[in-house]
């Protein structure tokens, strides 16, 4: 026990982890940051909290953090230690001089769901405003995009439909492609005592989560699907509930359109969806499927939680829009206990595609195509707004290699590390001529800039973060910021570097300009916010308290829209070379490459990834517990442990990506959602073999 005595002062503010988003109290002795308690009366945690939030705080004083901006003319040159004026000018005469040589549109930002609102909303306005195009994509590119196209194609906003405590009111619970007990840990707390209280649990995913026990026993159905079917089961739910007539027909008539839905019954009744013709190809047993459409429909109170195991695939956006149907199908979407939920896996997902951090949308979802929209921003920052949307991060890459585009602002996200096929990012940003890292450590992409330009911890600014429910969090500065300046500020110097001409002095200016142009946001402040703690959006003269329930009493869209689901298997085939299936995920004590996470205490629970293998592809392969396996794929290899384990099924393999030896891009493939871009992170052909390490 480590005696920390009465904190001198506390700062409320919110966990910078997953999407959650638990409020905490910093407790501090003198400028030392002593510990984190979560915060009781934090709307999304109600004092709860995890080992994350609450332990693996300590890299913002790290010593491998960097403080002082760098240059260098070359990769291949030493880093320069500069002041910030320096580094500034540097970056804005060698990105005005791309432009100049290559075109307005030759340069482009990437910024990280872990920043602000108010700092991604800069980043936008950055590239539009002062870059003059629309070349700014988001790390949720390669998560939840899908999510953004498929609820807003069905229901007309991309968010989750309910607030966490509207799950104390369900009855019958979807997990699907999510692990919330790692990945959502105090969400899943709150689900797990509804599942003690007896509500029913439905787990689709290709490895038995922990979840699976938390139901009483009988209570809990799983179905161990093949990856890359998540269409194929939920069309074949789908096909259960209307051949045996148990949809909400009365729901379907008066909220959804008609003719859609005739459109999408006739689809799903053929005889090609049942359970039985789909089982050979999911692997999922047909009477298990039909019992879970059943429990489904018939049970009461339906959510749906999904996660990046439903999106990060080639039809990731198809799965998400058949999730949707699934709950209109049922009636449950518009009241307490029932909804669509995506799981965003980090802060400020749905922050960063709120604030129009996509290449084809300006803050709050809407085109940049339409000249109405644009017209708002053009008043509003006094310039012409590009009406063609901009490039996408694969895109981006694709262009560098080509010798297209040439200069990258990457804030707050390790390209290199966390997007698919490395080879191929690698070459991407060794053809740039300017890459700006703007980050904490010299991360993996870092080897291929020309500028780093230090970035501040959650804990060293102020701004608000936006949760998976919607709910606009306050962040709270709780220490000077370590290099000198808030991302927020970092951004604005560049701007004006570039002539800008921007003079916000708090972030609380930046969250009025952005209620002033986005509609869901327009009863947003400052004010309100220490006022009421939080609020969940819309927020707005028709909903002044905030909206916790969205659809009541109709979709943003009008009428909900039932889309037909075609599958089209993935290009990515097992075969006699890679013969096993792998997908990924995460562990409870670390969080995404581990950037953070690895430079805390956090670090004793987990030092390395391990690869899960069913005991029969193990036996065949002649791997025991804990040897070193090779683990191949069409993209490259690599070494991890192998853990023996029945919770994948046989012909699947799985493991995590948190520490950068593992090096999990290496193996994934190129493929992309049809409709996002998303990598295909969740289904690669591999071969597991013996191997003597790495
Ligand atoms: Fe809460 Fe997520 Fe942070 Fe854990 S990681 S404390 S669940 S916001």
């Amino acid at each position: 026990i480590i005696e920390l005595g009465t904190p001198q002062r506390s700062v409320i503010t919110t966990c910078a982890y997953c999407g959650v988003g638990c409020s905490f109290k910093a407790e501090l002795n003198g400028d030392e940051l002593v510990r984190m308690v979560p915060y009781k009366h934090g709307k999304a945690n109600r004092g709860h909290s995890c080992v994350k939030g609450r332990f693996a705080y300590g890299y913002a004083n790290h010593k491998d953090r960097i403080l002082n901006p760098m240059i260098r003319d070359k990769i291949t040159d030493p880093w320069r230690e500069v002041s910030w004026d320096e580094a500034l000018n540097f970056t804005a005469k060698r990105m005005r001089g791309l432009q100049e040589k290559y075109g307005q549109k030759s340069i482009g930002v990437i910024t990280s769901s872990r920043c602000t609102n108010e700092e991604t909303y800069l980043v936008q306005k950055l590239t539009r405003q002062v870059f003059g195009n629309n070349n700014t994509d988001t790390c949720a590119r390669v998560c939840h995009s899908p999510t953004g196209y498929g609820l807003g194609q069905a229901f007309g906003t991309s968010a989750g439909t309910q607030d966490f405590d509207s799950v104390e009111e369900t009855d019958v619970v979807i997990v699907i492609g999510a692990n919330p007990t790692d990945a959502h840990p105090v969400f899943a707390s709150r689900l797990k005592k509804r599942l003690r209280q007896g509500a029913k649990l439905i787990v689709i995913d290709p490895r038995r989560i922990d979840l699976v026990k938390s139901a009483h026993i009988g209570a809990a159905h799983h179905l161990p699907l093949r990856p890359g079917t998540n269409v194929v089961v939920v069309t074949a739910l789908a096909h259960v509930i209307v051949t045996e007539g148990l949809m909400d027909e009365a729901y379907i008539r008066e909220r959804c359109d008609w003719d859609e839905f005739q459109d999408y019954a006739s689809f799903v009744s053929n005889e090609r969806h049942s359970p039985e013709a789909t089982a050979l190809l999911t692997g999922v047993d047909p009477e298990e499927l039909r019992a879970a459409a059943r429990l489904f429909a018939t049970g009461g109170n339906g959510s749906i939680y999904y996660g990046l195991g439903v999106t990060e695939h080639s039809q990731g956006s198809t799965t998400v829009m058949g999730i949707a149907n699934l709950a209109m199908l049922t009636g449950n979407i518009g009241r307490k206990g029932v909804g669509v939920n995506p799981l965003r896996g980090q802060n400020n997902v749905q922050g960063s595609c709120d604030m129009g951090s996509f290449p084809h949308e300006l803050p709050g979802y809407r085109h940049v195509k339409l000249p109405e929209v644009r017209k708002i921003f053009e008043d509003a920052w006094g310039t012409v707004i590009d009406p063609e949307p901009g490039l996408r991060i694969p895109n981006m890459l694709d262009a560098a290699v080509d010798g297209t585009f040439k200069g990258l602002y990457c804030q707050g996200e390790d390209i290199l590390q966390s997007d698919p096929d490395t080879k191929h990012v690698a070459a991407g940003l060794a053809a740039m001529e300017c890459v700006i890292v703007h980050d904490l450590f010299l991360n993996e992409t870092a080897n291929y800039a020309h500028v780093f330009l230090p970035g501040s911890t959650f804990l060293e600014k102020d701004g608000t973060f936006t949760n998976a429910e919607r709910r606009i969090n306050r962040v709270r500065r709780v220490m000077a910021p370590k290099n000198g300046y808030a991302d927020w500020e970092v951004t604005q110097l560049l701007a004006n570097a570039m002539g800008g001409g921007w003079t916000y002095t708090h972030p609380s200016q930046i969250m009025d300009e952005i209620a002033s142009v986005t509609p869901s946001f327009a009863g947003v402040n400052y004010a309100m916010l220490e006022e009421k703690g939080s609020v969940q959006w819309p927020c707005n003269e028709e909903h002044p308290e905030g909206t916790p329930l969205m659809h009541v009493d109709g979709f943003m869209r009008g009428k909900g829209r039932f889309i037909v689901t075609e599958y089209i298997a993935t290009d990515e085939k097992t075969g006699p070379r890679f013969p096993l299936l792998l997908t990924t995920g995460r562990i409870l004590s670390q969080y995404n490459v581990g950037a953070q996470t690895r430079r805390t205490e956090n670090s004793i629970w987990h030092d390395q990834d391990l690869l899960e293998i069913h005991p029969h592809d193990a036996e065949v392969r002649g791997v025991n517990e804990g040897d070193f396996v090779k683990l191949a794929s069409r993209s490259g290899e690599t070494a991890l442990r192998a853990k023996i384990t029945d919770r994948v099924s046989p012909g699947v393999v799985y493991t995590t990506f948190h520490h950068p030896d593992t090096q999990a891009n290496v193996i994934t493939t190129d493929y992309t959602d049809w409709a996002t871009n998303c990598p295909e992170y969740k289904v690669t052909a591999v071969q597991v073999s013996a191997s003597n390490g790495p």
